[in-house]
This record gives C-alpha cells, sequence and structure tokens, in this order.
C-alpha cells in the first residue's frame, strides 16, 4: 500500500546511506571554529562575549526589542512565565497537542494548565475554541479573569507554533487583551517563520525559542526567551542569573534565582549556527516542494504554509485517513529504515495531566490520530 510513498522518501532521500533519521543537526569547519576558539578564549562558561553578542544576533534576526539567552527552551519557558507573573494556583491556558515542555513549565510555577483544542490548517492554539471556553466559564472579577468554579485566576496563554507554522496569533492576542491574560508564544519549533512578515514569539510581549539539538538550528541545548519590553527583559536576565545583585566583588541575592544563563560555549555555537539558519531555511523549503509534489496525486496530505504564513518547515508531516492506516505506516516506513515518529500523545492522555481542566480537543484528537512526521534534516 505505501510502497511508492516509501520509494518516493527512499529517493528524495537518496544520499543518506542506511536509516534516514527524523531530523539531523548540521554543522560545518565555522561551527568548529567558532567552538575551538571560545575553549581557547577559556571563557567557556556562563559570562563571555558570545552570550551578549548571539542576544544581540536574534533581536536583529527575529526584530525583537531584547532577548535572553538561557540553557533550553523549557527553561525559556519556565522564565517566560515567572515575568508573567504565573505563580500557584493561576491558570495558564494552553494546547494539548503540544510537546511536553510547555504543560510541565506551567506546573514548574505552581499553576495549573487548561488545555484547549487546536486549529485544522495551522494545528496550533483555536482562538474560537479559547473564546468559546473563556465566555462559558469565566468572569472579569477586579479586571482581571477569574475561572468560575475554581475560583483561580486565569494569567496566561501559550499558544505554540506546531512545527514551525505560525498559528493566528493576531486573533488570539485581541481575545486575551480583552480579557487581561497575558500571551507568552513558545516558538521553539518556529525560529525563521513568519505571518504577514513577522517573526513568530515576537507578537505577544514575550515568545520562546529552544535550540536543541532536533531543531532548526541547534547550540546542543539552548534556548532564549524573546521580549518586547527591555525593562521586563533585564528583570529575566536577572532572574536567570541567579538573581545576583550586581556588584564588582559582593555576593548578594535580591530573591529565589535560577542557574538558567546559556554558556557562552553553547552562545559560540549558537552564533554561528544563526549565521546558517537562512541556507537550513532554503533546503528545508527544498525538501517540502519534493514532499508536496511526492503525496499531490495519493490520498493523503502533506502538512503546508497556512495562509498568510511563512513556515520555516522544521518538521514536514503527512496526514494519513485514520488510526490504523497512520499505524501501519509508521510500522512500514520504520521497519525499512525511514525514521517516522506520531505526533505527541495528548497532553491529557498522559498521568499528570488526565485530571486538568480541558475544553473539547475533537481536532487535536483527530490530528493525534493520523499524523505522521517524516524525515526533514536540512542537509542530511
Ligand atoms: C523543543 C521544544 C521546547 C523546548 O525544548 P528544550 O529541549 O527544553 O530546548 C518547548 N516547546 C516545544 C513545543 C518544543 O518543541
Amino acid at each position: 500500500m505505501f510502497e511508492t510513498l516509501l520509494a518516493g522518501i527512499r529517493s528524495i532521500h537518496d544520499h543518506v546511506d542506511g536509516q534516514i533519521p527524523l531530523h539531523a543537526p548540521w554543522f560545518d569547519a565555522d561551527d568548529e571554529a567558532a567552538v575551538v576558539e571560545c575553549v581557547r578564549s577559556s571563557f567557556v562558561s556562563s559570562v563571555g562575549p558570545e552570550i551578549v553578542a548571539f542576544e544581540r544576533d536574534l533581536c536583529e534576526r527575529t526584530g525583537c526589542s531584547a532577548a535572553v539567552a538561557v540553557v533550553n527552551g523549557t527553561a525559556a519557558l519556565h522564565t517566560a512565565l515567572l515575568m508573567a507573573d504565573v505563580g500557584t494556583n493561576d491558570l495558564v491556558i494552553t494546547q494539548a497537542l503540544t510537546f511536553i515542555a510547555t504543560c510541565n513549565a506551567i506546573r514548574y510555577t505552581g499553576a495549573q494548565p487548561v488545555f484547549i483544542d487546536v486549529d485544522a490548517d495551522t494545528l496550533g492554539l483555536s482562538p474560537e475554541a479559547v473564546k468559546r471556553w473563556l465566555e462559558e466559564q469565566c468572569e472579569m472579577h477586579d479586571g482581571k479573569c477569574r475561572h468560575r468554579d475554581t475560583g483561580r485566576w486565569v494569567k496566561a496563554c501559550i499558544p505554540m507554533h506546531t512545527f514551525g507554522m505560525v498559528m493566528r496569533i493576531t486573533e488570539l492576542l485581541n481575545l486575551c487583551e480583552e480579557w487581561r491574560i497575558t500571551v507568552i508564544e513558545d516558538a521553539a519549533e518556529a525560529l525563521g517563520s513568519s505571518r504577514n512578515g513577522r517573526h513568530a514569539g515576537t507578537f505577544a510581549p514575550i515568545g520562546t525559542l529552544s535550540f536543541n539539538g532536533n531543531k532548526v538550528i541547534t547550540c546542543g541545548g539552548g534556548g532564549a526567551v524573546l521580549f518586547k519590553s527591555i525593562e521586563l527583559a533585564a528583570q529575566a536576565k536577572h532572574l536567570t542569573t541567579q538573581a545576583k545583585v550586581p556588584h564588582p566583588w559582593s555576593f548578594a541575592h535580591d530573591r529565589t534565582g535560577y542557574n538558567y544563563r546559556m554558556p557562552n560555549l553553547n552562545a559560540a555555537l549558537a552564533r554561528s549556527q544563526l549565521r546558517k539558519l537562512d541556507h537550513n531555511l532554503a533546503a528545508k523549503r527544498e525538501l517540502h516542494h519534493r514532499y508536496s509534489h511526492l503525496l499531490a496525486s495519493t490520498p493523503w496530505t502533506l502538512v503546508g504554509d497556512p495562509s498568510g504564513t511563512i513556515s520555516n518547515h522544521w518538521l514536514n508531516a503527512i496526514l494519513f485517513r485514520d488510526r490504523e492506516e497512520r499505524d501501519a505506516f509508521l510500522e512500514a516506513a520504520n521497519n525499512v529504515g525511514i525514521q517516522c515518529r506520531p505526533a505527541w500523545e495528548l497532553a491529557t492522555d498522559l498521568p499528570m495531566y488526565q485530571q486538568a481542566l480541558q475544553a473539547p480537543l475533537p481536532m487535536s484528537r483527530s490530528i493525534q490520530d493520523r499524523l505522521v512526521n517524516i524525515p526533514s534534516s536540512a542537509h542530511p
């Protein structure tokens, strides 16, 4: 049943010997030189010129006002939530179809996630579904949004730009402004993606990125928090630097801080990788075109660019007609060395989040049942 499709995928990656990985990082001699030079400078840890320079490079590339580089994308989300003043017993709206980091970061603050459905085209949080939940379950009280049954405050909302597709962020921002809810964009998968010319993660007051090994560019492990407010970014820098009071020799701290700073060594590699982002994006766009051609005359759909957006095509995805067909494809592909995987299990199906508040999730469930990510390296 899948012979032609599998042969097509194999031929697109015909320069790969053996297993075709889902997503492999790509390094060149410049990356190696950047790391070696940083090691020789001896500034490999949490202080150094590469960190400051990388934060500046990120501002330039994304158009944000200020960026704070951190150890990974999960720490970036945690920091973002703390800067949005999210704490114990608050509620944070997010999507059930997301990587676990989004949900875990909410829990780190002592808050509880509320899981809402995604849109069919972007696979990101649905503004209409959020609106419905707010209107049915919440009320404004003292100028803040309160969940009626639990009496908890709905403090923040984290949409995720799934597989690099930018969700309908403007509609969501307008809605959340009405309800006085802070939006944090989880743009971990969306470096290089944009909607109407604006970079993912820079629409809301706070956005987050990841530079993990499987992302569009990587520095081993790393993340960043993007801000509109320079003042808020300075506070985030302080919080992720153990809340150390700046002083030439004295060692004092003014709150419970975190050791979340990105080391200079990672920043050196991150800067070098960022210079190759456009190169990677072009290669990924080409790969997406080839997949789109391959899928054109089949009963299956390649997940594409939602209108008004440019996706980085981080991970390509096929939608099958039902779960049985998906499982048969996963089995067949992995058996012939084509590394493929299903979408994440819905958070609401995992033991830690089964009891969480949730709205109906028909689209999330349908996507989870039918989607498969296929090999998507920029330069295999
Ligand atoms: C990768 C990713 C993160 C962050 O991951 P780290 O491995 O901690 O850098 C967060 N959210 C989503 C949706 C991701 O895909």
